[in-house]
């Protein structure tokens, strides 16, 4: 089967294949466990990009969360992919996964040469920059990526690790713990310190400042896939989440990316920024 038409087809901009093996240094034994009772005996991860880049309008929401839950969107596309291959290939096993997978998803990637390998962390695949959701299908059948070499580095440039807010970034790695897009996923009340970021910070969702400030970001092209482009939702305000139950948040946004942790942390966070929300309002009378 012609790999790059079946990618193509379902709305990757490029995609490689990595051996498995060569990814288990980079998987503890869970992910290990986890990959091998998904697809007993793996050989090959093929990975493949999808744009997600909508243009930058203004919003309190990261980039990534605004169209529909990039979960949904590329195991679907995925799954189609999969049904392909399993109808050439009816012994072979193919699993789709979307950044819930065991595997290591952008590891995979630069060993499959798919882009660059951003100081940043990310996968940057011009001309869409690093706007980029990753997806993988995991098999048992051996992938070749022809004479492809890994992803070479970016023009490490350093400008993303001095824009950091956090500090999370610094040529000797990445601290989570450091990171706004961790911490304004994270539940519950902030210790003091990190209060102190999330409230410095212009989103209530995510952080794209390693991202906005990357040379290969400044002129990206436009995602094709109308998940990724309509019926977007830049900004949530305190009034959107207003006396919603977390049933009635879930109907509502239960398609967004920025919904999986409930309305708890988003209005946290909106407080912090100083637009107080309903229930933050309740607690003073
Ligand atoms: S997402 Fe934001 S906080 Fe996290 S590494 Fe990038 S710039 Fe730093
Ligand atoms: S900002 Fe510079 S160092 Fe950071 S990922 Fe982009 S090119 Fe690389």
């Amino acid at each position: 089967m012609n790999l790059d038409a079946l990618f193509a087809s379902i709305g990757a901009a490029g995609w490689g294949a990595a051996d498995y093996g060569a990814l288990l240094p980079h998987m503890d034994q869970g992910a290990r466990e986890k990959a091998e009772a998904l697809c007993p005996h793996p050989a090959t991860v093929l990975v493949a990009a999808f744009p997600y880049y909508a243009g930058d309008r203004p919003g309190n929401l990261s980039l990534y969360a605004r169209g529909l839950d990039y979960h949904l969107a590329l195991l679907q596309r995925l799954e189609e992919a999969a049904a392909r291959l399993r109808q050439e290939d009816p012994a072979g096993r193919f699993v789709p996964g979307a950044d819930n997978s065991p595997l290591p998803e952008r590891e995979a990637a630069w060993r499959a040469g798919l882009g660059l390998q951003g100081e940043n962390g990310l996968v940057i695949l011009p001309p869409y920059g690093s706007w980029v959701f990753l997806g993988t299908i995991l098999t048992d059948r051996t992938v070749s990526n022809g004479e492809r070499a890994p992803s070479s580095p970016c023009l490490r440039c350093g400008k993303c690790v001095s824009a950091c807010p956090g500090g999370a970034l610094s040529p000797g790695g990445f601290r989570v713990d450091r990171c706004l897009s961790h911490l304004t996923q994270k539940k519950g009340e902030l210790p003091p310190e990190e209060e102190k970021l999330v409230r410095a910070h212009p989103l209530i969702w995510g952080c794209d400042r390693c991202q906005t400030v990357c040379p290969y970001n400044a002129h990206p092209l436009p995602s094709p896939l109308p998940e990724f482009r309509e019926e977007l939702v830049d900004s949530l305000t305190s009034a959107d989440l207003a006396g919603l139950t977390n049933r009635q948040f879930r109907e509502q946004y239960g398609r967004r990316a920025f919904a999986w942790r409930g309305p708890a942390p988003l209005r946290r966070n909106l407080d912090l920024r100083g637009e107080k929300s309903e229930k933050s309002i309740d607690k003073l009378f």
